[in-house]
């Protein structure tokens, strides 16, 4: 690692800790020739490969900025958000995969943000999964509702089975979503 004081082309490690998320470890260095000191920060690198074949770096900033725009008016703060880029970050670099496609970061999304807001949430699936109809957001709700009163059995009144096959396809997306919530995912 050069040093960027004096651009030596050798450091000298002095401290390493690992972060408290544990998904990174920072290195304290110095460098030899003019002695000043400097951190680095160590990450597994993610790649994200766009629909169109392009590929940068997972960007949490990138999340949030998707995320944001199907939470205006909604009771979500900023921290919300940022936890929400963590999880979402925890969730996809659990898979141990170098290298992911952006659909599977949206996958990613759908659980921690229907824990945050579901409105956000509904925003965010029907823009994710390309609700054409009312129909879908019936459905999409459905799934929300019966999940609900699965949860809560007392108030399971209102669950309809009939309907179970006919929303399986919004109900198998969003169960995928809830399937990478970091509280879920072994790695802990
Ligand atoms: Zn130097």
């Amino acid at each position: 690692m050069h040093c960027p004081f004096c651009r030596h082309a050798d450091s000298r490690v002095i401290d390493s800790r690992t972060a408290e998320d544990g998904a990174s470890i920072r290195r304290r260095r110095q460098c030899p020739s003019c002695g000043r000191r400097f951190t680095t920060l160590e990450t597994s690198s993610l790649t994200v490969v766009k629909r169109s074949g392009a590929s940068e770096p997972f960007s949490r900033d990138k999340v949030v900025a998707g995320v944001r725009k199907a939470c205006q008016g909604r009771p979500v703060s900023d921290d919300d958000l940022a936890l929400l880029a963590q999880q979402v970050e925890e969730a996809v670099r659990a898979s141990g995969a170098a290298q992911i496609d952006a659909h599977e970061i949206g996958l990613a999304i759908l659980g921690p943000l229907r824990q945050l807001d579901e409105v956000a949430y509904l925003r965010f699936a029907s823009v994710y999964s390309s609700f054409s109809s009312l129909e879908d957001f019936e459905s999409a709700i459905a799934t929300l509702r019966s999940d609900r009163s699965d949860r809560d059995p007392d108030s399971s009144a209102g669950s309809d089975d009939g309907e179970a096959s006919g929303r399986a396809d919004r109900a198998g997306s969003a169960s995928l979503g809830g399937a990478v919530e970091p509280e879920q995912a072994p790695a802990h």
